[in-house]
């Protein structure tokens, strides 16, 4: 479950105007964002105090021992107050396994993390993943919108094949780079990482699920476990849907 904090910022220089303080909490949500501390906020002026309402993975997630560069750098002479006022209303699973055995890159979902644990099902908040050499996620957060707007494509542009191209096939450009940041998740991890590929038109029973790797041709075999529905590929560290 999501939680629901109130920050209120304040120039710790009163000389700062209105909207140098605002641009400046504007880039310190920026860099709070592309560490997966924070999935959402809202700006907003309160008796005289800037307010933001923001929605974060796990009540720790605003702890500075979190902070990178780029949250130091856009916290400084800013005095930062917070505390956790509630829960979102839809249900979230926030994985809390100590040592998953595997995870599974999917920029299908709702969730603001597309890392899962492949154990629990539940989703990774993106901070408690080691960075890459950016010591942001800003590569990952852009692959995930990239992949949440081709499906908005295929399902508003009247299923064209590029689009569906590109979600399902694992040579496509956006494939490409998912498995490219699954490689790179995987040596920052230690354990296999697997990106989910898509059926686009398994909904519509118009084709079904693949018994075989798309990518090098061999059988792919069931993931253990009861928590999620999927076939991998071992080698080239893919996961497709199972029959439903
Ligand atoms: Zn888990
Ligand atoms: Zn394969």
């Amino acid at each position: 479950m999501y939680k629901i904090a109130k920050l209120t910022f304040e120039a710790a220089d009163d000389a700062q105007k209105d909207g140098q303080l605002q641009e400046q909490v504007e880039n310190y949500f920026s860099a709070l964002i592309n560490q997966g501390r924070v999935a959402e906020y809202m700006l907003m002026q309160q008796e005289g105090a800037l307010v933001a309402i923001a929605s974060l993975p796990e009540a720790d997630a605003l702890s500075e021992q979190y902070d990178n560069k780029y949250v130091k750098r856009f916290s400084e002479g800013l005095s930062v107050h917070w505390e956790l006022i509630g829960e979102e209303a839809f249900d979230s699973h926030v994985c809390t396994c100590q040592h998953p055995s595997c995870y599974l890159l999917d920029a299908n979902g709702k969730e603001e993390s597309p890392v899962f644990c492949g154990d629990c099902g539940g989703e990774i908040p993106l901070y408690r993943v080691p960075e890459d050499e950016t010591q942001e996620h800003a590569s990952l957060l852009g692959w995930q919108q990239a992949f949440q707007a081709m499906i908005t494509l295929w399902c508003e542009s009247l299923s064209d094949r590029f689009t569906r191209r590109q979600i399902e096939h694992p040579a496509s450009a956006l494939n490409r780079e998912g498995r490219r940041l699954a490689r790179a998740l995987e040596d920052r991890l230690n354990k296999p990482v697997y990106l989910y590929l898509e059926n686009p038109l398994g909904y519509l029973k118009k084709k079904p699920p693949l018994r075989h790797c798309p990518a090098c041709g061999k059988p792919l075999t069931a993931m253990p476990g009861e928590v999620w529905a999927l076939n991998l590929c071992h080698d080239c560290r893919l996961a497709l849907p199972q029959e439903e």
